[in-house]
């Protein structure tokens, strides 16, 4: 297909200092996992979105110096020649498709916990707090050589990125960094020239990216990732006051050769990298504008905003709202957007649903996972290509159960391989519980999930049928079905019992009575009796505050209850935490944290405090420790209770044609394999990375066990492993 002109402005070059970048497409620095330490994931990651088309891919945030370790979140480092061996085969990869390579320099000063250095930061001041009481650090207060020391620092970490291949040096001046450190009065309570006035505050920035400009300017472009408003009022960067006198600055001093602009800082991440449930694709357009007003056309201006259409991009552009296409989300949920756009195949894009689960991973600890996209991550240790799959030898017909994300997925990719699918539904849409998740309050577009999977479904009508409403399969009907192989994603179920992690069944919770539901009950219409309903939320993530909202929504005087000592505790990692609680206050919702219901009973339920003293808790382990009274618990008054506590998978069908395995093979069956919520219940993105890995795996010696990846890590004494999976014994030595 062909580009529709419309859309050829996007893929104009746009000049970047000494660099030409060779569309508007910005891969913005974010977040994934890899590091400098494992330059493999690093490197074919960031490569596989410059092949997609990416005209500018990004580290993540780099820290310059071991005064600003970030450990255990894995940020880039350039702290020696090492790493510039290891970031040096990101640019090269990057280069090989003739993109630009982009770092983003990072110093956070007394933020920095250093718990693998456990160097001192410096700061402007020695404020009177932590920025954040979990981390319990405080810097070491900068005179002025402290400050050429740290301007130093940069400049020779500069120095090692630009040896490293490194096109575009990105300072950090966001999410708390020196750089906004210096600029807030908050932060910065100097009184010599480097403090007071914005004049004096201003300083360090600028001397800065002078000092950068001067050494390095020649062969690499200086820009900046520049939080034109903390969301801090008068005391941080306010958008009206020195966000914009700093962009004058940019403008006058002559220092810059981009600037990608954000708004919110560390504290208040979630409105920069806002999910899709508080903030809508653009939402930051008024800031930017402001901004592109003010730096006119000599430094090029980048914008994000979830964007994922080609249409609002343009008009972005064509506005003068920004000059390049800022984005983060979008290019982990689709690699190949540009490319997409590019070849006029837009109903291939795979559209970012603003779920965060790809910043929640880090924020664990962990490496990027995305809900939308399986194979981010799996790059370089396990091979896999977002949009090439390879052919399968043995082309067998499977039937695939259940029709909701996982098994949507699963036939996708078995179909790209070329088996012959039967994806097969007892309903008649195609979705599973995820097409009832998405009529929550906030969560439409979260149902891109079906939408991109069912554009692609119908593409391989060649050798995918799908059967909607047909009932449900038994154990005979799958046996009989005439498929080579079967694959079950039959999902799961809420507990109806009240079950969660840390306690059984709660007395009185029986979904069958009039006043205690489910939350799939809810979503398919199950009348929530009386005016005050009770949420009970073990899950954590999203189900129980949706509700809330739900109820609330209906007019219900609303009481959310979980064990856990915050709302919606999930929500820290994906960055709505803030807002979960702005909604819940909004909306009036009474919350009881570290509680949990003891009993139902029509009218009330018992809670009790999860931190109470009593002979249940204490049992024979109280020793010599006065017991109190069952302190704590209490009765409420409420007509409706629901249940969000658990999860289990349907394993009916499973069981069934277990026990009939001596049947298989009379019946042509190779074998029978469970995937998605069906295996265990677990997020979205995993139950879809687990129905692609089986289709990528299919003719694996024995599908249903991962096959070994490619671990990265320093092997001492220069020892080598001769080839992959020597290092660990296949499951097959155990069957
Ligand atoms: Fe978008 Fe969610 Fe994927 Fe992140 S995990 S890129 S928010 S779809």
């Amino acid at each position: 297909m062909a580009r529709d002109p419309k859309h050829d402005v996007l893929f104009e070059p746009v000049r970047i200092g000494p660099k030409k970048l060779r569309n508007r497409f910005w891969q913005t620095s974010h977040c994934a996992g890899p590091g400098s330490e494992r330059p493999g994931a690093q490197a074919h990651f960031r490569g596989m979105k410059a092949e997609g088309g990416w005209g500018a891919v990004f580290t993540e945030f780099c820290s310059i110096h071991p005064e600003s370790d970030e450990y255990p979140y894995t940020s880039a480092r350039l702290w020696d020649q090492g790493d510039v061996v290891n970031l040096g085969y990101m640019c090269e990869l990057a280069h090989q498709h003739q993109s630009l390579a982009g770092v983003q320099l990072w110093y956070s000063g007394g933020n920095a916990p250093s718990l693998e250095s456990r160097e001192f930061g410096r700061s402007p001041s020695q404020w009177l707090a932590p920025i954040f009481s979990t981390r319990n650090v405080y810097g070491i207060e900068m005179d002025e050589s402290d400050i050429g020391a740290v301007i130093t620092m940069y400049v020779e970490a500069g120095k090692r990125a630009e040896q490293a291949g490194f096109d575009l040096l990105e300072v950090s001046a966001g999410d708390d960094t020196v750089p906004i450190q210096f600029l807030e009065p908050r932060f910065n309570h100097r009184t010599d020239n480097y403090g007071g006035n914005f004049e004096n505050r201003s300083r360090f920035f600028i001397e800065l990216l002078l000092a950068l400009k001067r050494q390095l300017g020649e062969h690499c472009a200086i820009t900046t990732r520049f939080e034109m408003d903390t969301l801090h009022g008068p005391e941080g960067v306010e958008a009206h006051e020195d966000g914009l006198r700093m962009l004058e600055k940019f403008r006058t001093e002559g220092v810059i050769d981009a600037v990608a602009l954000k708004i919110g800082d560390y504290a208040e991440w979630g409105e920069d990298a806002g999910v899709s449930r508080f903030r809508k694709s653009g939402w930051m357009t008024p800031f930017i504008k402001q901004g592109k007003a003010i730096l006119g056309s000599g430094i090029a201006v980048v914008g994000n905003g979830r964007l994922t259409s080609p249409d609002d991009m343009v008009a972005l552009i064509k506005a003068g709202v920004l000059d390049i296409i800022g984005a983060a989300r979008p290019s982990i949920a689709d690699p190949f957007l540009p490319n997409k756009i590019s070849e006029g195949r837009l109903s291939d894009i795979r559209e970012c649903i603003g779920c965060n689960i790809c910043v929640s991973k880090f924020q664990q600890g962990g490496q990027i996972m995305c809900t939308q996209n399986a194979t981010i991550g799996e790059e370089y240790r396990r091979g896999w290509h977002p949009e090439k799959f390879s052919a399968t030898t043995k082309p067998l017909s499977v039937l695939v159960v259940g029709a909701g994300p996982a098994g949507m997925e699963c036939a996708r990719v078995l179909a790209e391989r070329g088996y012959t699918v039967h994806l097969r539904d007892a309903e008649a849409e195609l979705g599973g519980h995820w097409k009832q998740v998405v009529k929550l309050p906030r969560l439409s577009e979260w149902g891109r999930v079906i939408s991109y999977r069912q554009a692609q479904l119908a593409k391989w009508k060649k050798n995918i049928q799908v059967h909607l409403g047909i009932g449900r399969m038994s154990a005979a009907d799958v046996l009989n079905y005439g498929a080579d192989r079967i694959v079950l994603a039959t999902g799961s179920y809420w507990a109806p019992d009240g079950q969660s992690a840390g306690s059984g069944a709660i007395p009185g919770a029986d979904d069958t009575l009039s006043h205690v539901l489910t939350p799939f009950q809810v979503i398919a219409g199950k009348q929530v009796v009386g005016d005050r309903v009770l949420i009970l939320d073990g899950d954590g993530h999203f189900m129980g505050i949706a509700l809330a909202e739900l109820m609330a929504n209906q007019g219900k005087q609303v009481t959310y209850v979980c064990d856990a000592p915050d709302i919606a505790e999930y929500g820290v990692f994906t960055m709505e935490s803030f807002n979960n609680k702005r909604m819940l206050f909004e909306k009036g919702i009474r919350i009881y944290t570290s509680h949990w219901v003891e009993r139902i009973e029509p009218g009330r339920v018992r809670l009790s405090y999860a931190y109470r003293f009593g002979p249940d808790l204490i049992g024979p382990l109280s020793g010599g420790i006065p017991r109190k009274d069952n302190g704590g618990a209490f009765d409420l008054e409420v007509d409706a209770v629901i249940l969000a506590t658990s999860r289990h998978s349907n394993t009916t069908l499973w069981r069934e044609l277990k026990a009939r395995n001596a049947e298989w093979a009379a019946n042509d069956i190779q074998d029978i394999f469970r995937t998605g919520d069906c295996k265990a219940p677990a997020q979205l993105n995993q139950a879809i990375w687990d129905a692609h890995r089986l289709a990528r795996e299919f003719d694996s010696p024995h599908p249903a066990y991962p096959l070994p990846w490619i671990r990265e890590r320093q092997l001492w004494g220069g020892a080598t492993i001769p080839k992959l999976g020597d290092e660990r014994p296949h499951v097959e030595k155990h069957l």
